[in-house]
């Protein structure tokens, strides 16, 4: 495939029937979105965002572009400013990882870190400040951009029902900002009713209404309800524990020759205990966002 552009390598990721054995038989297919140029599911989200932004013409020659992020979309953005030639200025909590830092600064990035105990909503108020401070410049924000549950409803939903066909007994994701999973779940459900939506989170998150604390889990779980799954009809959210998350990330590496980052390693642990309530052979379908390789500096092998 000759490219011109390395944008033309977001998305059409691989759909992987994971080779592990399961409860009940359950075929878990997972969607490989490390396979992205940025190395993980937010290039798409990056590209979408300022491709929105730029139809409804909020973006000049010289706009300097800010987002609160963990990591990933901080990644998928500046690769989408750097194509158009757009200052970058990224807000991240500090104790996100080194790797996610390094590798955002190296695509030209400028990095504000805000303090680790301040969470997300720390970071968000901080890329506000700074946009107020800064004449022509634009927030993305994906924790309430409509463009974000978009992204994934028109690419990543698609490229499923595209790549299986058969019937997806549940749809299972981790939830950060929330835009994976409402717009996959949305797309899934308007395919065919029948597929369960099932949304999961670290121990620490708050959607199942357990008490808010940091976990090592990275990428995922919720400082406050995300807007987009206001109207989403999610019928369960499974509570995944850093051991339970890690365990499948060790068992991934030795079993099906694959780097998952944490995330990933709790959407599979989620999907294992979902397959014990699933008919024999039924399918699910999960999403691994990221790569261990990012991780190696926390010891994710440990
Ligand atoms: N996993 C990883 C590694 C991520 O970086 C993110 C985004 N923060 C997610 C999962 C969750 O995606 P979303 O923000 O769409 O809920």
């Amino acid at each position: 495939m000759l490219i011109k552009h390395i944008q033309e390598t977001i998305g059409h990721t691989p759909l992987f029937e994971l080779p592990i054995q399961t409860p009940n038989q359950v075929h878990i297919f997972a969607k490989l979105e490390m396979f992205n140029p940025g190395g993980s599911i937010k290039d798409r989200l990056g590209e979408y965002m300022l491709q929105d932004a730029e139809r409804r013409g909020l973006l000049t020659a010289n706009t300097t572009i800010i987002e609160p992020t963990a990591g990933n979309t901080g990644i998928g953005v500046a690769l989408a400013a750097q194509a158009r030639h757009l200052p970058v200025i990224l807000v991240v909590p500090e104790h996100f990882s080194a790797e996610k830092q390094t590798l955002m600064k190296a695509l030209g990035a400028k990095l504000v870190n805000t303090p680790s105990d301040q969470g997300i909503v720390g970071a968000i108020k901080k890329a506000e400040q700074l946009a107020a401070s800064i004449p022509d410049s634009f927030v993305p924000m994906q924790f309430n951009n409509p463009a974000n549950p978009g992204t994934y409803y028109h690419t990543l939903g698609p490229e499923i029902t595209q790549d299986l066909h058969e019937p997806i007994a549940a749809f299972v994701a981790g939830a950060g900002s929330g835009g994976t999973f409402a717009g996959v779940a949305a797309y899934l459900k308007a395919e065919d009713p029948h597929t369960q939506v099932i949304a999961v989170e670290p121990e620490g998150s708050i959607l199942n209404g357990g008490p808010a604390h940091p976990h090592r889990i990275e990428g995922i779980g919720v400082e406050f309800i995300p807007p987009f799954f206001k109207h989403l009809p999610i019928d369960q959210t499974l509570t995944i524990s850093d051991d339970a998350a890690f365990e499948q990330v060790r068992n991934i590496a030795q079993h099906a020759g694959l780097f998952i980052g944490s995330s990933s390693g709790a959407a599979l642990a989620a999907s294992l205990q979902l397959a014990q309530s699933l008919p024999a052979h039924s399918n699910i379908v999960t999403i691994f966002p990221d790569s261990a390789e990012r991780y190696l500096s926390e010891n994710i092998y440990d």
